[in-house]
């Protein structure tokens, strides 16, 4: 473009936008329509941080409150006029004094009024008859439509199922009234002639509960099912169709999906679809010249709608949470920017596409109306789009210019909505914003219509948000953890199911013992299987007798004398070696542990990132103990605290996090300057074999990391009964772990140390759920917590404690979310619930189902697929009504088992989920500020988990274990977690050599 073409540009972009603003001015509300009065209370609540933030997690939650009590409490928990200032009238209705229950009626009543106004403002109706109402009342003023029925994701097909009908009630209640508007032009007609009248726009993830990048073939088959008999129905009924483009992570999927479907016969020459592109995704302009090539392939036109994009928090939060570079643009100017390239590149393609752009920023639209005129090209060629509820002065400075304006109507019920609700209220009052900028703030008209790439340089032209880090400054720790891997890219996928192959083509090889560096076969040996595929054996591993035992700790002690001389950098950049390595290799380490102990991708995956983590953390640790000694001198006197290795540790470890604790374990003795005798699980020995020659490779000296697969009966016992073992780290039962401590206890012959028993062992963890919780969130998560890995991890759910006033509709959603839970071997990648590790566990579990359904109700039992058939599965299975005092209720599971209990009250929930012998993890979901504190004071677990899952947890940021039965109190993956590997010692030296002062700082005490 020259730059007289572009200064003409520029200039007409002003002209635009201040005709825009001067419109817009007009039409601002006055103080005698309802629409100033919102404003005025929105810009209350806004004017104190803590006031509008206790104000909208109060909204959010008040759709789930039963009463005026309970509205009353909550408005008091998240208002507390101890913390939020608030005006006075407020403050003596909330305060304490008499009348309590007169003032919590009227405040349930002036809170659901103040809610519904405030939904009211941006949601168009509950049902078709009052969308209609205000699409008519819109279409007096000029504008038309596209209905959004609220809801984002679902977590069982019944609801989805609701999903779809209400956009079939949509369709089915308005297009006749529709039909029978009297035509309006400019409304109804576009450059190819009539356009629909009603438009919808729908969200995938509302089609179907399985809609995971991790298998796209599956989630197409699965929305598509859902999706092709409601376009048929709107084709039919003359309706467009618009596909909304949700978070990241369903991009791809949204994409093939869109463009797979739209090629089929059926729907191929259909013009009357849509779908969006967001202009902040650093690589929006790559999927927007996608859809433009595709359109060639497809040969008929459809319609794109630019947005930039609405979930800008959530994508650099998640981003930064999962170490990843955020996909979206950090500084507003560059959406902005990238809107207008991605604007003119729509604009210059109206032969091929139907453009549609929404936003509200002024400066946005002026480009686009300004490029459009440019480019000559008639307003009916391209379409402006708004949001119900959004800058209505700009709908009506747009209206008045004569073009066409859609406005996206969400309606449905306020509670699947709230998500809605609380983007477009934080949307509303965004600092960078442009609505709060322009109509708020009034900032001037020409520094708003600056173009966002020139007002660069200047960054206060536009305040930017710094993104933020996962290590804020006030953190203790500046330790980053590995990413796991993300699997919504397809490379990953496809190095996952190459690893498989890799790991497949191993099978059967032999693995030996390594003592003292040495590589020792054995005559005995044990079959490492795949539990869903016992005949597949995946390594034969050499089995150590007791003398061999003997053998490996004869090595480690010997090889302690040097190793425990070497330097705390040595031996971490020994560890970080590993860590590397794991990295590298991580897809085969997972492919090994989807194989051989039946782990879904994600949480072998998940295993692998723990190791690394592991290994990275304990050699940060040590070095840090290492290079700064607790010193406290005293005149004439050096005092220092340090610390020095035990001596031969033995690692005892789990089949059920194989190479993360296995490795956590090993990494921390050796990182503490301890040797190790590894002894792990003979269901997870081909792993450890693995991680031992990682280990060998990277260099450890002969003798400081032995390997010894062997029974746990006896090579177990007698490593932990060996006089020259200093410590024990055991992971595993409570049955065994009781025993180690006992066996630990006992001070042998030649024995000169009280050995260091760290033992860990399992939970019975519950989740509460109280009964403001968002049920959803919360179904998906139990579901997640107790069934995942067929609920074989240490921190699995296995008991939910409901509080009365959900109960029914918490067990009737589970149950619906349950059924569709995918179960199978866990090398396909959709798996959630792989197989139990053993044929006695499988056995076990089956009995322990039966026994629970003789004395309970059997809510579910899921149904194994053919593809199980022979492998050691036990179908999720949910039961109902548990009494808490029962012994079904106390035992430890470890299966896809989940068992529901009835709470009466907060109180009672507790008091049933402490009511174990374990204190592992535990779960609440609870949107009451007040019992959340309860739940942290008194939930007693080692970890707990709020309004989140409860497995999954990560190195430094969340230190893992238990107490009472669930183990001896030690944190792995915590700052104090070497210490147990050492013995501490206070130095003292006297440093007044025949008085004479070291030191001249000193002098002063002669
Ligand atoms: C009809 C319609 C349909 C929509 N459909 C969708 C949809 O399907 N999917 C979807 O995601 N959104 C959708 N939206 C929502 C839309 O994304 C937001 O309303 C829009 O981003 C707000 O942009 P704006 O131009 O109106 O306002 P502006 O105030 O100019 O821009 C705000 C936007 O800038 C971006 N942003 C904010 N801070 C930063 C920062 N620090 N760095 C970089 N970028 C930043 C964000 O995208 C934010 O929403 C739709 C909006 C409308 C009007």
């Amino acid at each position: 473009m020259t730059t007289d073409v572009q200064r003409h540009l520029d200039a007409r972009i002003r002209e635009i936008g201040l005709d825009l603003f001067e419109r817009a001015a007009e039409a601002m509300p006055r103080p005698w329509q309802k629409a100033w009065w919102l404003e005025q209370v929105t810009q209350f609540v806004e004017r104190d941080a803590r006031f509008k933030t206790g104000a909208y997690e109060f909204v959010e939650c008040l759709p789930s409150l039963r009463d005026d009590a309970a509205i009353a409490r909550h408005l008091f928990e998240y208002l507390d006029p101890k913390n939020v200032p608030m005006p006075a009238t407020l403050h003596r209705l909330m305060g304490p004094g008499p009348l309590r229950g007169m003032r919590e009626s009227v405040i349930g009543s002036m809170a659901r009024f103040g809610a519904e106004q405030m939904a009211g403002r941006f949601i168009a109706g509950h049902d078709p008859r009052s969308a209609l109402r205000t699409i008519e009342r819109l279409r007096n003023q000029g504008m038309t439509f596209t209905l959004d029925v609220l809801g984002e994701f679902v977590t069982s097909p019944a609801q989805a199922d609701r999903y779809v009908q209400s956009y079939v009630d949509l369709i089915e209640q308005i297009t006749p009234v529709a039909r029978a508007w009297s035509p309006l032009p400019i409304l109804d007609e576009d450059d190819e002639g009539p356009m629909p009248r009603v438009n919808l726009s729908i969200k995938l993830t509302g089609l179907d509960p399985f809609f995971d990048p991790i298998d796209p073939a599956r989630s197409i088959e699965h929305v598509g099912a859902r999706l092709r008999p409601l376009l048929r129905k709107a084709r039919k009924a003359g309706a467009f169709v618009n596909v909304d483009m949700e978070s990241t992570q369903y991009r791809r999927l949204a994409l093939d999906l869109f463009k797979s479907v739209m090629m089929e016969d059926e729907f191929r020459d259909w013009s009357d679809v849509g779908i969006v592109v967001q202009a902040y995704l650093t690589d929006g302009e790559r999927d927007l010249r996608e859809l433009i090539e595709w359109r060639t392939q497809r040969g008929y036109r459809f319609a794109i709608r630019l947005v930039k994009g609405a979930y800008w928090d959530a994508e650099t939060a998640g981003a930064a949470r999962a170490r990843r570079t955020p996909p979206v643009w950090m500084r507003k100017w560059e959406s902005d920017a990238c809107f207008e390239r991605m604007a003119r590149t729509m604009l210059a393609c109206t032969a091929e596409i139907r453009p549609t752009f929404a936003s509200h920023n002024v400066r946005t639209l002026a480009f686009v109306l300004a490029e459009a005129e440019r480019l000559r090209l008639s307003p009916k060629q391209y379409e402006l789009q708004n949001l119900y509820g959004m800058g209505d002065p700009l709908k009506a400075a747009v209206v008045g210019t004569g073009r066409c304006l859609r406005v996206y109507l969400p309606c449905g019920a306020l509670m699947p909505g709230m998500g809605y609700l609380i983007r477009r209220l934080l949307e509303n009052s965004s600092n960078e914003g442009f609505l709060k900028q322009a109509f708020t703030e009034r900032a001037s008209h020409e520094r708003l219509l600056l173009d966002p790439a020139a007002a660069r340089p200047s960054s206060a032209a536009l305040p930017t948000r710094r993104y933020r880090d996962t290590v804020p400054e006030d953190s203790m720790s500046s330790f980053v953890n590995a990413a796991n891997t993300s699997f919504t890219s397809q490379d990953n996928r496809r190095k996952m199911i190459g690893a498989i192959e890799y790991v497949r083509g191993e099978f059967g090889r032999e693995y030996p013992l390594l003592i003292g560096g040495e590589a020792i076969s054995t005559e005995v040996r044990h079959d490492s299987v795949n539990p869903a595929k016992p005949s597949e054996v995946v390594g034969r591993v050499c089995l150590a007798s007791t003398a061999d035992a003997d053998r490996a700790v004869a090595a480690a002690y010997k090889a302690f004398r040097d190793w425990r001389t070497t330097s705390a950098t040595d031996r971490a950049a020994l560890l970080r070696k590993v860590a590397d390595r794991l990295e590298m290799r991580r897809f085969e380490f997972a492919a090994g542990m989807i194989l051989e102990c039946g782990k879904p991708w994600r949480e072998a995956d998940g295993d692998v990132t723990e190791a690394i983590d592991h290994c990275r953390y304990y050699a940060e640790q040590i070095e840090r103990i290492e290079s700064r000694p607790r010193r406290r001198d005293l005149p004439g006197e050096e005092n220092v605290l340090v610390y020095s290795p035990k001596g031969v540790v033995a690692v005892i470890s789990p089949w059920a996090f194989p190479l993360a604790i296995m490795g956590g374990m090993s990494a921390a003795a050796l990182a503490a300057g301890n040797t190790v005798v590894i002894k792990p699980a003979g269901h997870a020995s081909v792993t450890a074999a693995k991680f031992v020659q990682v280990c060998h490779d990277v260099g450890f000296p002969p003798g400081v990391v032995n390997f010894l697969p062997g029974e746990g009966a006896s090579v177990g016992a007698h490593l932990v009964e060996h006089a020259d073992v200093q410590v024990v780290a055991f992971t595993g039962s409570d049955v065994v772990g009781m025993a180690v401590l006992q066996s630990g206890a006992r001070v042998r012959p030649g024995q000169a140390y009280i050995k260091k028993m760290i033992v860990e062992m399992g939970g019975h963890n519950a989740i509460i759920i109280d009964d403001d919780a968002d049920l959803d969130r919360a179904v998906q998560a139990v579901i997640d917590s107790a069934f995942v890995q067929a609920g074989q991890k240490c921190s699995s759910c296995s008991r939910a404690v409901v509080l009365a006033g959900v109960y029914d509709s918490f067990c009737e959603r589970i149950v619906e979310a349950a059924r569709c839970v995918p179960i199978g071997p866990a090398e396909a990648p959709a798996t959630v619930v792989g197989p139990l590790i053993e044929k006695e566990e499988m056995q076990r579990v089956l009995r322990h189902i039966e026994r629970a359904t003789a004395e309970a109700r059997l809510l579910h039992r899921g149904e194994l697929p053919a593809e199980c058939e022979g492998g050691y599965f036990v179908p999720p299975t949910i039961i109902a009504d548990v009494d808490p005092s029962s012994p079904l209720a106390g035992e430890e599971i470890f299966g896809p088992v989940l068992s529901i209990m009835r709470a009466a009250d907060f109180q009672e929930a507790i008091d049933i989920a402490n009511q174990t012998r374990y204190a592992l993890t535990g779960g609440l979901f609870s949107r009451s500020p007040a019992h959340i504190e309860r739940a942290r004071r008194d939930f007693a677990v080692g970890n707990l988990y709020i309004n989140r899952r409860i497995i999954g947890s990560q190195v430094d940021a969340q230190p893992f274990g238990g107490f009472k039965l669930s183990g001896t109190g030690v944190k792995a993956g915590s700052p104090d977690y070497l210490l147990h590997y050492m013995d501490a010692r206070c130095i003292t030296e006297n440093t007044l050599r025949s008085g004479l002062v070291p030191d001249e700082s000193q002098t002063n005490l002669a």
